[in-house]
């Protein structure tokens, strides 16, 4: 995919800020690269957080910031009241369906569990061929080497196709990962033809 295919980039991320400072210098980092770059971020629409860092960032430097947000998360994850667009959902599934929907490609900065549940909903239905958009890990500071150790293993195990874990990028700088999303190439077939390929 050419780099100016890609307009809209969701953004999973913390509804914390990590322990670290790097971790907040790099959502600001990707929010400024997006608004220099005309590129829209899509994410979950609160202002606490990674997340209210990254929109924030976003625009201050007049880019534009769209939020997708489940109504009874409003309150709780404190809904940013200043974004470009904000689109209120009824769910979590509605959320996830629509910032895929709104997106040319996915990046995962630091998080918890619920920046985890929506990189591997990507991740697994790249996987099984329900959309060839690009995903990628930004690993600060090592945060993903741990994760990037286990994927290693379900390969090693068997219980992950090479082609697969390779799908997902995984970068260091905001400059390598806009270029690997920019140079990517989704995979051919997914997994269950591979599978059947092999029976
Ligand atoms: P966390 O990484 O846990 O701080 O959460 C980051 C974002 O993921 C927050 O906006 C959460 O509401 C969201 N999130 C948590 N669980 C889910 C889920 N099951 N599906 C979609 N988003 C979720």
């Amino acid at each position: 995919m050419a780099s100016s295919k890609i307009q809209s980039v969701a953004v999973y991320c913390g509804s914390s800020s990590g322990t670290k400072p790097e971790f907040e210098l790099a959502a600001r980092e990707l929010g400024k690269h997006f608004a220099d770059n005309n590129i829209q971020l899509i994410y979950g629409g609160a202002k606490v957080g990674l997340m209210g860092h990254i929109a924030n960032e976003v625009l201050i430097h007049n880019g534009k910031a769209i939020g997708v947000l489940p109504t009874f998360l409003a309150a709780k994850e404190v809904a940013h009241d200043a974004l470009t667009e904000m689109h209120m959902v009824d769910n979590m599934h509605e959320r996830k369906a629509m910032m895929h929907e709104l997106s040319d490609a996915f990046v995962a900065l630091p998080g918890g569990y619920g920046t985890f549940e929506e990189l591997f909903e990507m991740i697994t239905w790249g996987q099984l061929g329900l959309h060839k958009k690009p995903i990628a890990i930004l690993n600060v500071l090592g945060y993903y080497d741990a994760l990037a150790a286990q994927m290693k293993n379900m390969v090693e195990y068997g219980f992950l196709k090479q082609d697969a874990h390779d799908m997902v990028l995984v970068a260091t700088s905001v400059t390598d990962l806009m270029r690997q999303i920019s140079g990517y190439h989704a995979m051919q077939g997914h997994k269950w033809i591979s599978d059947l390929e092999q029976t």
